[in-house]
């Protein structure tokens, strides 16, 4: 059977990796939140206090950081490893939201992330979102969805999230993180957030989780 790759890029909580997983285990892919990356780097540099300003620093901090995934039978989720640790839960809090953008920016930092997750996809039957996998990471994929929801639906979505874990949480909290992503991500110099030419653009403000997979299932479908 033909195995493609799919790529799902868009802003911030507008649900990617919720379809994406389900693509992927929809048609036995493999599914990779290439975010969760971006997350663990932040996260190695927080906790090590390395000056990302300073490019010496970063070349050398990038050096002791190993990334991997590793699928979890019982939460049925692929989570991801920072040096052997798991850190899927503490990736998720507000305190890596807020620099992970910042550290996105770097060159370095992508040109690093990117290698890998090119690797990933070397056999194909892969599922991967994030921001720039339609135009830089595999600009070839055969299908690209660009992901969309209004802002205040988006800043429901992970609103519901974040309290699960910080009740203290606010909704302006999380709308100014949000915005804040979303204009970092877009306007950043290397590889910034853009609906690739060839992608399909999917607006799920009013559609449920079924009908959103119904539709990238047909997608899928079209291409093989
Ligand atoms: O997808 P998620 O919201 O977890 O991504 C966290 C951050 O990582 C994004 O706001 C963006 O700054 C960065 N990112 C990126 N390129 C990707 C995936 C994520 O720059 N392919």
């Amino acid at each position: 059977m033909k195995k493609i790759i799919v790529t799902i890029d868009g802003w911030s909580s507008c649900g990617k990796s919720t379809i994406a997983k389900q693509l992927a285990k929809s048609l036995g892919y493999v599914y990779i939140d290439s975010g969760a990356m971006y997350r663990a780097i932040t996260l190695y540099f927080l906790r090590n206090h390395i000056d990302w300003t300073d490019p010496a620093a970063v070349e050398e901090a990038l050096h002791h950081i190993n990334l991997h995934f590793v699928y979890n039978t019982k939460s049925m989720n692929s989570e991801m490893y920072l040096n052997e640790e798991n850190v899927e839960y503490m990736i998720r809090d507000m305190v890596v939201a807020e620099k992970v953008s910042e550290v996105a920016t770097i060159a370095m930092v992508r040109t690093f992330a990117v290698a890998q997750q090119q690797k990933m996809g070397a056999e194909k039957g892969i599922v991967m979102d994030g921001r720039d996998i339609g135009t830089t990471v595999f600009p070839d994929a055969a299908l690209k969805i660009f992901m969309t929801a209004d802002i205040m639906t988006r800043v429901e979505r992970r609103f519901k999230e974040m309290y699960e874990k910080n009740p203290n949480i606010t909704l302006d909290e999380v709308k100014s993180n949000l915005e804040m992503r979303d204009y970092i991500d877009s306007n950043r110099e290397v590889s910034p957030l853009r609906m690739a030419e060839d992608a399909i653009l999917l607006d799920n403000t009013k559609l449920t989780m079924e009908e959103q997979l119904d539709i990238a299932l047909k997608l899928v479908a079209k291409k093989l």
